[in-house]
């Protein structure tokens, strides 16, 4: 009989046969492939823009693009948010906005907002040619962009930072008085123009915890007085902004103007703790997944990887999965199964592999490496119809329990991390590609990607 051609990642819909060819040239190229569906970026978008109240609502969404677009691709990402109605794109490094402006994300498309910078180096002159928005949270910082703009003759546009309680960038409220003495004649004189007042909140992704809930109420009851003292200075913000993700979903009374969503763009809520990302109508847009290295019998009681945490328990086979952690794999993902012997018994991340008896989730079996990690089959290679080159999956859009699909909330949990860190730690080495990049974008945007990229 012939063998069966199962394959443990989705099958993928190829848009030509050049994007066929793109897929198998980055095979080719690397073991494993970060595949990210445009389609579920901007039906996420479109959801969070639905949960402020739609287009004409008076509230804006930001798509917060940070940090490579959470290690998705930030030019395709933010072109799938602008597709899915962001009218506001926001990254911590300015060196990233600037990159939106240079690939054509041009001040008529959207805003775009930068608010990470040691006030004194950041390119400042830079940013207000290019029509970014900047976030000032110190006094150094509203010296250097006054002086920026004065010498190009063109007012800063300007979001004043105000620590509600997170402490960490903007004015406390000690400080405030101080910083509007400064900002107040800036604004009249024309060389600030006042955009926004924001903040950021602790903990607004754990509604079930009463403290958490109440220290969110302080922290808005904080933003709302930063407000009226910009009020009463004669700089009221036009436009305020505090929600990330979770306020974005739980939080309407706080939407105000424009809201920050990250994380949801992506297609998950912030902590599990708020439940799946389906119980939130959001769709994760990565697959990770990866063609298996040696697969091999292996006796009961092998050591597998460094260390030895990790003893078979039985005669057995493994497989190698060829990412480690120089390619964004944690290490305290790793798995131990000492058999008894020190009573470390913890599960590693998991990895779905297509076996003869259908989907199968395994896991990380002992230590990950730099490269490479190995999976313990719990049977026989033969058996279980599984062989070197299988696509398997470390992650995807989480289908259900059916598909036996884990999410990068399950990495999260087996590395004690979260979610966000599991992308963003994924090297560039990694091949990213998009799905559906053609249904999305319109033909000036789809012209700005790089055509081998798309599948
Ligand atoms: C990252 C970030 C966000 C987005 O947060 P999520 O939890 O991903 O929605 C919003 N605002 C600021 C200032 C951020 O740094």
């Amino acid at each position: 009989m012939e063998r069966m051609t199962l394959n443990a990642a989705p099958q993928w819909q190829f848009s030509s046969p050049a994007g066929e060819a793109n897929y198998r040239a980055a095979r080719k190229r690397y073991p494993a492939q970060a595949i990210v569906d445009l389609v579920a970026l901007r039906d996420n978008m479109r959801h969070l823009v639905d949960v402020v109240g739609g287009p004409n609502s008076g509230t804006a969404v930001m798509g917060v693009v940070k940090a490579d677009a959470y290690g998705h691709g930030l030019l395709p990402a933010a072109l799938a948010a602008l597709a899915g109605g962001a009218t506001w794109l926001g990254t911590a490094q300015s060196h990233e906005a600037l990159l939106l402006r240079k690939l054509g994300i041009g001040p008529d498309r959207c805003h775009i907002l930068t608010w990470v910078y040691n006030g004194t180096e950041v390119p400042f002159d830079e940013l207000i040619a290019n029509d970014i928005d900047v976030s000032v949270g110190s006094l150094p910082g509203i010296d250097a962009v006054a002086a920026a703009a004065r010498k190009l003759g063109k007012p800063a546009r300007v979001h004043v930072k105000v620590d509600s309680g997170f402490g960490r960038n903007g004015f406390t409220e000690e400080s405030f008085d101080a910083a509007l003495a400064k900002l107040v004649p800036l604004a009249k004189e024309g060389v600030l123009h006042i955009v926004g007042q924001w903040s950021h909140l602790a903990v607004a992704d754990s509604p079930d915890v009463p403290e958490f809930v109440a220290s969110t109420d302080r922290q808005i009851a904080n933003f709302n007085a930063f407000t009226a003292r910009m009020d009463k200075a004669g700089i009221a913000p036009e436009i305020r902004h505090l929600a990330n993700t979770a306020a974005t979903l739980s939080r309407p009374e706080i939407h105000f103007e424009l809201t920050r969503p990250g994380i949801g763009l992506y297609g998950y809520e912030p902590d599990p703790a708020m439940g799946t990302p389906r119980d939130w109508q959001l769709k994760p847009a990565m697959t990770l997944q990866a063609q298996l290295g040696t697969v091999k019998h292996v006796e009961k009681g092998h050591g597998i990887s460094y260390g030895r945490t990790y003893l078979t328990p039985d005669d057995t086979s493994t497989a190698i999965v060829p990412l480690g952690y120089a390619d964004g794999i944690h290490r305290s993902a790793s798995g131990f199964d000492m058999q008894g012997a020190k009573h470390i018994d913890k599960p590693g991340g998991p990895v779905r592999v297509m076996t003869a008896d259908g989907p199968k989730l395994y896991r990380v079996s002992g230590r990950v490496c730099m490269d490479q990690f190995m999976i313990d089959l719990h049977g026989s290679c033969d058996q279980l119809d599984v062989h070197e080159g299988d696509t398997v999956c470390l992650f995807g859009p989480g289908r259900g329990e059916q598909f036996a699909e884990p999410t990068a909330d399950d990495w999260a949990r087996a590395a004690d991390t979260i979610s966000y860190e599991i992308f963003t730690c994924l090297r560039n080495r990694i091949p990213r590609l998009y799905l559906n990049a053609a249904d999305v974008l319109p033909a000036d945007d789809l012209a700005k990607l790089d055509p081998t990229t798309l599948l």
